[in-house]
């Protein structure tokens, strides 16, 4: 574990860096408050910091208070160290965000202990992160393909749409529904099924932009919204979609089968809100189907 020493006494500060060193820390040194910012502040910045209270440029509470206002993803958990010793300045230290405190001489044991529980709490931390970073991807995720699920893709459009409405730019929505997918689930089951959609998911993304998101929209339907796209490029994209499901048939497990889909494609226009775009969509997706499948149509 990386942690930085931030110490302007040169005695101090080798003695801290030979004993972290000895308990196997990787040791990041700043000699002054200026420089100890600058490192806190970085992009790989240590996650863990021992702060000497007094040092030329910023003090170790003032790093500890900037540290506590900016936002920021990663904790920094911090120790001050200093030779003050009173009730004041403690209450004063811990007030400015220190995680933590000690008192000049340092008793190498106590530091030792103080850096474990800085440890502990910052593995607690990873695991909250963790663990809110995997409840957000079962929120928006689709779990059969990947791709955002229907109340992430219905909020995508909601931003894009006030966002085009705004600036004045054009937007594009489409929506995909696969042709006589009900016969492939009752001639092949319900996996295959499955392995289509995902398939056809996968597909798809390959021909989009990075900015252009993908959502299931329903069982097996999906949508498309793609920024900055006017209905000419729009159309472009419903070709390049529909080609890349129709070219190649998907592979299962013993065979391989043909698929295909049709689109519905609807450029922003005077509608009201994000209904009215998928709306029409969906109309011109009906067209679609009834003028023979695997083809596009423009609202
Ligand atoms: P059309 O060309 O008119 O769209 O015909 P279709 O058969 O695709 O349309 P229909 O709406 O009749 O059937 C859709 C089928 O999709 C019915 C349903 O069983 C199937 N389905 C919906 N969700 C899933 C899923 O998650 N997995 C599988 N395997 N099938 C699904
Ligand atoms: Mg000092
Ligand atoms: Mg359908
Ligand atoms: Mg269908």
């Amino acid at each position: 574990m990386k942690v930085l020493v931030a110490e302007d006494n040169p005695v101090t500060r080798r003695l801290l860096q030979r004993s972290l060193e000895r308990w196997d820390y990787e040791v990041v040194v700043a000699s002054d408050g200026t420089e100890a910012r600058q490192i806190l502040f970085s992009s790989d910045a240590p996650k863990l910091a021992i702060l000497d209270w007094i040092m030329p440029g910023i003090d170790g509470v003032e790093i500890c208070r900037d540290l506590r206002q900016r936002d920021c993803a990663s904790y920094i958990y911090t120790l001050l160290l200093t030779s003050k010793a009173t009730r004041e300045d403690l209450l004063k230290g811990l007030a400015a965000g220190a995680d933590d405190y000690l008192v000049k001489p340092i008793d190498p044991l106590e530091l030792q202990a103080r850096l474990r529980s800085g440890q502990r709490i910052l593995a607690l931390q990873d695991q909250l992160i963790a663990a809110r970073e995997s409840m957000r991807e079962q929120a928006t995720r689709d779990p059969l393909t990947g791709v955002w699920n229907r109340r992430e893709a219905l909020d995508v459009l909601q931003r894009e749409f006030h966002r085009a409405r705004r600036l004045h730019a054009p937007l594009v929505v489409v929506m995909l529904d696969l042709d006589h997918f009900k016969r492939i689930n009752d001639t092949r089951g319900h996996q295959a099924g499955d392995a289509v959609l995902t398939e056809v998911a996968r597909r798809l993304l390959t021909v989009m932009r990075p900015y252009d998101s993908l959502g299931r929209y329903g069982g097996e339907e999906f949508m498309v919204i793609a920024p900055g796209c006017d209905a000419q490029s729009g159309l472009e994209l419903a070709e390049r979609l529909r080609e890349s499901v129709a070219a190649a048939p998907v592979s299962l497990l013993c065979d391989s089968l043909a698929v295909t889909l049709s689109l519905g494609v609807a450029s922003l226009a005077d509608d009201a809100d994000p209904e009215s775009l998928i709306h029409r969509a969906d109309q011109a997706l009906y067209s679609a189907k009834n003028a023979g499948r695997n083809r596009y149509a423009l609202a």
